[in-house]
């Protein structure tokens, strides 16, 4: 999500930065914008919604004219995408430049107080709330050295950020941080580069520091690299690292696949989607979406979701949590047939759309059908200012960051968090669901990106293995019961797009109803059975394949011994409440899919005839 480049050195700022820009551009972005020191200390700025093209069309008249500066592509996530939330953002004196990677989750309370002192914003971005709170703490102490005073306004807020500052004071000095989004220093001759990861600066050094979590550096040609802890100023020896990555590798993150990448940034994504949403010590879910219309949801005639492939998946698991924990009734529905079969929606209804990219035309159709019958319309999208994003009367983005493997993943993930965090919501508010399972379930919730490391690190190699068993399989069976019965929908969907394996999912008791017939030695069943969640009636079904000699491929609770026995192979996840065991039990299945299809020699994150923003019907 998003990058930042800074350069200070020989060569022309411009050119570097610019170049540094487009090659973060896979990270995903909305806006791009630059600031350079030229030689006689000011600053000048350029920056616009769009991309580093659109850029470079307002800015290239500053080629040549310095050689410090930096650049930002922006992915929003406070205020919209425009040329007045873009980076840079200047402080209010006009010394100060600022360039951010994150979110500042109290920039509210510091805006308040900047704004009680005399501060005034231009933009709506969290970002220009730090600018300026460096400018104040300078202001409070005239002997305050910048990268003192930058220290001292980290020191303030809470969030995720990786920044780089500069000053006009302060010629020739960059100041980086980070707390939770990455920031790599590149150590060159005469020169230092600074990038949201090495593919801006591999071609010119191959010496980089990747700053640590919590620490700072201020970088000048005279003086070089200084880290520092940034709670209390104590000096750190950095390590210097050797790059031996290319250039495609490093965008990747040094994974072999973009898809392999995002599945292992399901822990982080999860985090980021309840991030300043779920407040565990206080109890409360806090979703400006939600709050503002709590009675339209609680007081609705019934809720439709409607989407498409895996988000329609997530939307059949909405389902479940929505009637469970808020009683309210709820419809799920693919986009393409709601909109065309006349469907019967009034004003009481409220409409709920799901969609990664925001743009999927059915989905955005049939939207546009339910809002002129006067529905009211939500939409559930992670990028942020997407067409769906634009149409609603309300939403919530995932903020899973940008999804560039074709399968989705961690985009999935996301949005079955924020379903369960809007089912606990609305079960909270009509009393549904009692104070105590509340709150016996946020913090349940909270820990479930912990339970998805655990998961990664405890199933990778096994499934990697697995794999190899299956590379010429011709069709697959995934079998699920309740919460689960999606899960195994999506599992089989992960493993047709990728593998061109013929996989079907369905609700285990279907079995009996037609698939038995196709069991047979050679039919491998992924069946999803963990302890909370029709057990005894999963063991059954177990049976009943094992009698057709079946090969079962279980995903069990650790600890499980009765269905464990049965199966042929075994994964092990930990337990959890039925309702989030689909976020758990996807992770491996979204694994499994992987490496057969990339032991089968698949195109992993551009399979043939997809595309990832189907804007097509
Ligand atoms: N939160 C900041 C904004 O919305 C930074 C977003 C980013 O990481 O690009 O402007």
């Amino acid at each position: 999500m998003c990058g930042i480049v800074g350069y200070t050195g020989f060569q022309d700022a411009y050119t570097i930065v610019i170049n540094g820009l487009r090659r973060l551009e896979y990270r995903g972005y909305d806006s791009a914008g630059i600031v350079l020191e030229n030689k006689n200390a000011n600053f000048s700025t350029a920056k616009t919604k769009g991309k580093v093209d659109d850029l470079v069309a307002i800015s290239e008249n500053l080629k040549g004219t310095a050689s410090v500066g930096m650049g930002h592509t922006r992915w929003a996530t406070h205020g919209v995408p425009s040329d007045r939330n873009s980076h840079p953002h200047i402080s209010n004196n006009g010394k100060i430049a600022l360039v951010h990677n994150g979110i500042i989750e109290n920039y509210d309370t510091i805006k308040k107080m900047l704004t009680e002192k005399g501060y005034t914003f231009k933009s709506e971005t969290d970002t220009e709330v730090l600018v300026n709170l460096i400018q104040y703490f300078m202001e409070l102490d005239a002997n305050l050295d910048f990268p003192e005073a930058v220290r001292f306004a980290l020191n303030e807020v809470y969030g995720a950020y990786a920044i780089t500052v500069m000053h006009e004071d302060f010629p020739g000095v960059l100041v980086v941080g980070r707390l939770g989004s990455p920031l790599a220093i590149g150590l060159g001759n005469k020169e230092y580069f600074i990038a949201s990861d090495a593919s801006p600066f591999v071609e010119f050094t191959k010496e980089a520091i990747y700053l640590e979590e919590g620490h700072m550096a201020t970088i000048s040609l005279e003086n070089g690299v200084d880290i520092r802890s940034i709670v209390d100023n104590s000096k750190i020896i950095p390590a210097i690292q050797e790059l031996k990555l290319s250039l495609e590798q490093i965008e990747k993150g040094g994974y072999e696949h973009f898809m392999l990448k995002e599945i292992f940034e399901q822990p982080k994504s999860i985090h980021d989607t309840m991030r300043g949403r779920l407040i565990v010590e206080e109890g409360i879910i806090k979703m400006a979406g939600i709050w503002d219309h709590l009675e339209k949801f609680t007081n609705a005639n019934r809720i439709i979701i409607i989407a498409c492939g895996t988000s329609w998946h997530a939307g059949l698991i909405g389902e479940y949590l929505i009637e469970e924990f808020a009683r309210i009734n709820v419809e799920v529905e693919y986009a393409s047939e709601f909109r065309y079969r006349n469907p019967i929606i009034g004003n009481k209804d409220v409409v709920i759309a799901i969609s990664q990219s925001g743009e999927t035309a059915d989905t955005m159709a049939a939207l546009k059908l339910a809002k002129e019958k006067g529905a009211f319309i939500y939409g559930i999208c992670n990028v942020v200012d997407s067409s769906i994003a634009r149409i609603t009367d309300a939403g919530s983005y995932t903020h899973a960051g940008p999804e560039i493997g074709v399968a989705s993943t961690k985009a999935f993930t996301a949005q079955l968090t924020i379903l369960s965090l809007i089912a606990l919501k609305l079960g909270k508010h009509n009393g549904s669901l009692s104070n105590g399972e509340f709150m016996k379930l946020i913090t349940e919730l909270d820990h479930l990106p912990k339970k998805i490391e655990e998961v990664l690190k405890s199933t990778h190699d096994l499934v990697k293995n697995i794999a190899k068993d299956f590379v010429n399989a011709q069709n697959f069976l995934y079998l699920g019961r309740g919460y689960n019965y999606p899960a195994a929908l999506e599992g089989a969907l992960k493993l047709k797009e990728i593998s061109y394996i013929h996989a079907e999912g369905y609700p285990a008791a279907e079995m009996k109803h037609g698939p038995i017939a196709l069991i047979d030695e050679n039919m491998p069943i992924v069946i999803i059975a963990p302890k909370k969640g029709h057990y005894d009636k999963i063991v059954s079904n177990v049976q009943e394949i094992k009698a057709r000699k079946g090969k079962v491929l279980a995903v069990v609770n650790t600890g499980d011994t009765q269905v464990s026995e049965m199966a042929d192979y075994v994964i092990e996840i930990p337990e959890t409440s039925e309702c989030f065991s689909p976020i758990v039990a996807s992770v491996p299945l979204q694994l499994l899919a992987y490496y057969i299809a990339v032991y089968r020699g698949a195109n992993v994150d551009q399979p043939r005839n997809l595309a990832k923003s189907v804007t097509v019907e």
